[in-house]
């Protein structure tokens, strides 16, 4: 790390401690050249390209407000929503990618979704997966009924027998 004072192109770690819960680490550096200290900062990289191409550093409060808004009046407490957005936030640092689509944010939103609240997540799915008909929404309900959930209650139907029209989903 080059010195901000004199330019001299080594410095020395005197101190390192993690912050932010160990999100980040902030370390004491010492010029040996002209013995100035100054500071620096280690954060793990995880920045989303939005969709105008500008990049903004992941956040996990932005991915609570949407499933929030999506499980407006579902019997879903807080705890899970915070969860809920530690494992989206895990899954993307997985990938071992830097920078992630905003888009790949909302999908990999969709999995933990599904398994919280069925109609939560068809709610997010009709928007980050542009659903433009009832039929996207049949499918996709065709889908979870094939599911074997460990939210809902356990029933027997086989998978693709029972066609019906849910009517009740609106925006
Ligand atoms: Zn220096």
């Amino acid at each position: 790390m080059i010195c901000p004072f004199c330019r001299n192109d080594d410095s020395r770690v005197i101190d390192s401690r993690p912050v932010e819960e160990g999100t980040q680490i902030r370390r004491r550096r010492e010029c040996p050249e002209c013995g100035q200290r100054f500071s620096t900062q280690e954060v793990a990289l995880l920045n989303i390209i939005k969709r105008s191409g500008a990049t903004e550093p992941f956040s996990r409060e932005k991915v609570l407000v949407g499933v929030r808004k999506a499980c407006q009046g579902r019997p879903v407490d807080e705890d899970d929503l915070v969860l809920l957005a530690q494992r989206v936030e895990e899954a993307l640092r997985g990938t071992g990618q830097a920078e992630i689509e905003a888009h790949d944010v909302g999908m990999a939103i969709l999995a933990p979704l599904r398994e919280l609240d069925e109609v939560a997540y068809l709610r997010y799915a009709s928007v980050y997966r542009n659903f433009a008909s009832l039929e996207d929404f049949e499918g996709e309900i065709a889908l979870l009924r094939a599911l074997p959930s460990n939210a809902s209650s356990n029933s027997s139907t086989p998978s693709s027998a029972s066609k019906r029209t849910e009517s009740s989903v609106k925006n």
